[in-house]
């Protein structure tokens, strides 16, 4: 084939490499300047001044001094390059001789094969005419395709082409088309399209070919439901449990119906048409409960569209389960065990809180009673601190506490007030003769005789410390005092206790020493005692078994 280029370069592509003329100097061009294969096939230089070369071996385009080659792996549809062709668009498109054909398109390349709808993998020639319609010729006859239709699938807008082949029945001797040598075929200037082949040039004159307007009909031939064949007329109803559902429709009666293509879409289900070509039928198995509108329409062989086309109505009937009442029926079921484990849980939180209460209660008890019974136990421990263990009267501290109280009382009253310190006689000898035990009973009963003796409440008798006792008088002069005394050793001699060893009696006596006092200030309390125990003293010394009283004027 043989190209001036529009800078005057006279170019020529042979089976031994791409050779170039200027100003009678040639060029040769192989492998080695980046031509993907030395057999050159095709040449076309595009309107932005690029020099394409197609070869057996790939593309290339002309840069500088060298080529930049694309071959299968930069996308093209084959290498075996028959022909290269530029729509008016700047669109370059490269025929093979088996592959199919590629559109290049900003460095990009579309295939095009008969997998995507192409009539035949051969692209010898291809040739354009009015309508916009790509006239291709290949060894088994020569085909139409819409230019728009090619870019629509490049485009991603439909998923299939079709093309109208023409081979003997239109007038073909042969359809066998030549390809080898390029060009293979040229539009003349009256439109006519020329392609030669093995019987001869077939000429194409595209404007007489009928141009069909008509939209095909479509219509829905049958329906089955799970295998079997379903009556459609007023739609189609799909039990439960059947989910296989297969449509049939065809276009009845079109002009070269084999070129028919339809799209169908399911309403309710997919949101676009699906494009399926030449297909016939199209199958659903897991259709979801609820209404559907299936519609398909159809083109023509020259691409009018019966928009309207067939629909057939659906219902998929739900289980039960599926239904909106069965999932009323659960969420009420849902509320319902809710509502119960709530009730049941504040049933048991209720319960929890009457136990802790009746705990907390019968606690408080409890610990009500052993408060109280410590203060019991307290005001014995008072008590038992207070009193003598041996005589159970008061003790020395207690008279100690008792006989200050009525001092200061007495110095506020100005009252007398008289202590009686009393011994018991010969105790020691007591002792000796007839035990400590018995020493102990005989201090018990003494201790008797004081308690008995006294009458007042504001009296006290108490141990003061061994054998020794002490009585206080509040508000007695010195003659009570003495007379309450001699009450208390009297008794005591009348009680009759045995002393074999007492050198003053045969029986168990006391000698009681008194002291009485107006007390004028506050200190002075242990003078009174003092007196006492000198009166005491007094008594012994005089014999024992007596009373004494001090009198000096201590106060
Ligand atoms: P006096 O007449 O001079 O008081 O002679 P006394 O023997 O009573 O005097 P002394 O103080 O020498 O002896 C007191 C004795 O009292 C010594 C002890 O044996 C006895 N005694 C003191 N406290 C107790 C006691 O709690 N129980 C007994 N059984 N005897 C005691
Ligand atoms: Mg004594
Ligand atoms: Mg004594």
């Amino acid at each position: 084939m043989i190209l001036r280029d529009c800078a005057g370069n006279l170019w020529v592509g042979g089976v031994k490499g791409l050779f170039k003329e200027r100003d009678g100097v040639w060029t040769s061009y192989t492998v080695k300047d980046g031509l993907p294969h030395n057999e050159v096939t095709a040449l076309c230089e595009d309107t932005r001044g690029n020099l394409w070369i197609g070869t057996r071996g790939g593309l290339a385009r002309l840069a500088g001094d060298r080529f930049v080659s694309f071959t299968e792996k930069d996308g093209l549809v084959g290498g075996r390059t028959r022909c290269i062709y530029e729509d008016r668009d700047g669109d370059l498109w490269i025929g093979t001789f088996d592959s199919g054909l590629s559109r290049h398109r900003d460095g990009q390349f579309t295939s095009y094969t008969t997998r995507e709808g192409l009539f035949n993998n051969g692209v010898f020639q291809i040739l354009e005419d009015s309508r916009d319609n790509f006239w291709i010729s290949c060894n088994r006859g020569i085909y139409r395709v819409s230019r728009k239709q090619l870019n629509d699938y490049a485009d991603g807008k439909v998923t299939v082409i079709s093309c109208v082949a023409y081979g003997k029945p239109d007038g073909m001797l042969s359809i066998e088309c030549n390809g080898e040598q390029q060009p293979a075929g040229i539009k003349a200037q009256d439109g006519k399209l020329w392609f030669p082949t093995q019987g001869g040039v077939v000429v194409i004159d595209p404007e007489l070919v009928p141009y069909n307007s008509e939209p095909p009909p479509v219509l829905i031939e049958s329906v089955m439901i799970s295998g079997k064949t379903a009556s459609f007329e007023n739609g189609v109803v799909l039990e439960p449990g059947l989910t296989d559902l297969e449509i049939n429709y065809s276009a009845p009666g079109s002009v070269k119906a084999e070129y028919v293509q339809f799209k169908y879409r399911l309403v309710g289900l997919d949101d676009q048409w699906t494009d399926t070509g030449r297909q016939r039928a199209v199958r659903y198995s897991h259709l979801p409960p609820g209404r559907y509108s299936f519609k398909v329409i159809a083109a023509n062989s020259d691409g009018v569209w019966n928009e309207t086309g067939a629909t057939l109505e659906i219902y998929k009937r739900p289980y039960f389960y599926q239904t909106g009442w069965f999932f009323a029926l659960c969420v009420a079921a849902f509320l319902i065990i809710v509502a119960s484990v709530y009730a049941l849980r504040v049933q048991r939180l209720k319960a929890n809180e009457r136990r802790l209460t009746r705990i907390v209660a019968e606690r408080t008890a409890e610990l009500v009673e052993r408060t109280e019974q410590l203060e019991v136990a307290n005001d014995k421990l008072k008590e038992l601190a207070s009193l003598d263990g041996l005589t159970n009267i008061p003790n020395r501290r207690c008279f100690a506490e008792f006989l200050h109280q009525e001092w200061m009382r007495s110095v506020r009253s100005q009252t007398p007030l008289s202590l009686l310190l009393m011994d018991v006689d010969h105790f020691k000898a007591y002792n000796d003769t007839y035990g400590h035990q018995s020493g102990d009973e005989c201090l018990k009963r003494v201790a008797a005789v004081l308690n008995e003796s006294i009458k007042r409440p504001t009296d006290l008798a108490a141990r003061y410390g061994g054998e020794e006792f002490v009585v206080v008088l509040s508000d007695t002069d010195k003659k009570g005092a003495l007379k309450v005394a001699e009450t208390i050793r009297s008794r005591v001699e009348t009680l009759r206790i045995p002393h074999s060893e007492s050198k003053v009696s045969q029986y168990v006596t006391l000698s009681i020493g008194v002291a009485t006092a107006i007390p004028r200030r506050e200190s002075g309390m242990d003078d009174l005692v003092s007196a006492a125990d000198q009166a005491l003293y007094r008594a012994k010394e005089n014999g024992r078994n007596r009373c004494w009283e001090e009198s000096e004027a201590w106060v």
